[in-house]
Formats: structure tokens, C-alpha cells, sequence
């Protein structure tokens, strides 16, 4: 059993399960972020139910999708680059972080040669803070009502995906969340008002995930708080 400490209480990988998913609402789902943890821990949480992971770098998830059982459904979290589509595009269950046209083309390519549809949600930057990758509303905009766009038939664009800044102000991460759930709705309502693919809204973390739900996250996604702190080697 991985156990971990935190402030010096003994902790496992499924009792943070248990106890997560006790306070989330049935209808929300869980993504355990597994980035930078061993297959050996991500397996145990297999053991104890949980079926979908999160990762953020291609090579990482490429190589624990190999040694870890097929029925696992995996999602990439972390900034695509077109180049690295191919390697994933056979396996990977959901790709949160679609941030341009030309990446959704790639995926869709890729998708068409494995013969299968692709679920993506489109990445908004809603963060204070600067960083450097999400569109904002008038960019996603222009991506939906492009005729490229429209000719697109192997990618299913399944909601919308955010981070909040990094911030003790929760009155501001609040608020961030209440600009993704906006953006949700106002894109649900002109382009996928028929369309009972795009229901997600990603949002929230192990710090945040609690004011997400409230802000009416579909989908939460939990690293530290399942899994212990990340070593970084
Ligand atoms: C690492 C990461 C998470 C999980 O963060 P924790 O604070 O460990 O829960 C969630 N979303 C994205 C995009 C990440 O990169």
C-alpha cells in the first residue's frame, strides 16, 4: 500500500479516494493527476476503482499507458504540441488541453487514421495571472465558426477546461470559475445548443476543487490530494 505523510498523518492513496469522492456530488468526475508519480501508485488506485487519470507530458503517458491496464482512460492535461498528437491519438480518452485550430486539425487527422473520435475540450485561459496557454472567448469563437472547423468529423468537442490562478484569494479563484461556467453557457447556447456532447466543465484541483463544485464544475481534476506531493527528480 503507497502511503504518504502530511502534516504527520499517515495517508493512502485509496482513503484519499474515499474520502474525495464522498464530498463530490455523484454526477461530478474524478480525473486523478498521476503526473510525476510511478505506475505501482496509479495501479493501486486502479485496484481501488478509479478509472481515469490525468497526465500532463506525452512521453510520461505514453509509457504508464503501456504498463498499465487497457481499460484505464487516460487525459492529457497539459499543453499538446502537434507534433506528439500521433503517439497518444490510438489511446488517449480525452484531450483537455485544445488551445488552437491547428492542434484540433492534427488531433483530427490522427483520429481519422485510427479510426476513431477524439474528446477534447477546448482550454480557456481564466487565470489573473499570466500564463501563457487557453483561448479566450472571441478566439474560441472564430475556432467554432471556422468552416474548418465545421469539416472536422473526428474530434467531439465535449466542454470547456480552466485552471485558476495560483492564489490564497478565493474570492478571486470565485470568480475565475463564474467566467469558465459563463463561457460555458454562452457557448453551449450558440454552438451546441442540439449537441449533448459538450457537458463538461473541468475545474478545480486539490486546493480549489471544493469552490469549483460550487461554481458548478463537472469535472475536477486532483493530483496532490489523492496521491501526495509530487517528487520532482
Ligand atoms: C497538476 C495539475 C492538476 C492537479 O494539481 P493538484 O494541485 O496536484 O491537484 C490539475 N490540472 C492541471 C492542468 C495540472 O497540470
Amino acid at each position: 500500500m503507497y502511503i504518504f505523510v502530511k502534516n504527520s498523518q499517515l495517508m493512502s492513496v485509496s482513503d484519499n479516494l474515499k474520502k474525495i469522492k464522498s464530498t463530490l456530488p455523484p454526477a461530478v468526475k474524478l480525473v486523478a493527476v498521476s503526473k510525476n508519480h510511478p505506475s505501482e501508485i496509479i495501479s493501486e488506485a486502479y485496484r481501488a476503482g478509479q478509472m481515469a487519470f490525468g497526465e500532463n507530458k506525452v512521453q510520461e503517458l505514453v509509457q504508464k499507458q503501456a504498463q498499465l491496464p487497457a481499460d484505464i482512460e487516460w487525459h492529457l492535461i497539459g499543453h499538446l504540441q502537434t507534433n506528439k498528437v500521433k503517439y497518444i491519438a490510438p489511446f488517449i480518452g480525452m484531450i483537455q488541453s485544445v488551445d488552437s485550430l491547428k492542434l484540433l486539425k492534427e488531433i483530427n487527422k490522427e483520429a481519422l487514421k485510427n479510426n476513431r473520435t477524439i474528446n477534447c475540450l477546448l482550454q480557456f485561459h481564466i487565470a489573473t495571472e499570466d500564463t501563457k496557454f487557453g483561448l479566450n472567448q472571441e478566439e474560441a469563437e472564430l475556432l467554432l465558426q471556422s468552416d474548418d472547423y465545421k469539416s472536422l468529423n473526428n474530434v467531439a468537442i465535449c466542454g470547456v477546461m480552466g485552471m485558476a490562478t495560483f492564489t490564497d484569494d478565493l474570492v478571486m479563484v470565485r470568480n475565475e470559475f463564474r467566467n469558465l461556467k459563463n463561457i460555458f453557457d454562452s457557448l453551449k447556447a450558440k454552438y451546441f445548443n442540439k449537441n449533448n456532447n459538450f457537458k463538461e466543465i473541468s475545474m478545480g484541483m486539490s486546493d480549489d476543487y471544493k469552490i469549483a463544485v460550487e461554481e458548478f464544475s463537472t469535472l475536477v481534476r486532483i493530483g496532490t490530494a489523492v496521491f501526495g506531493e509530487r517528487q520532482y527528480v
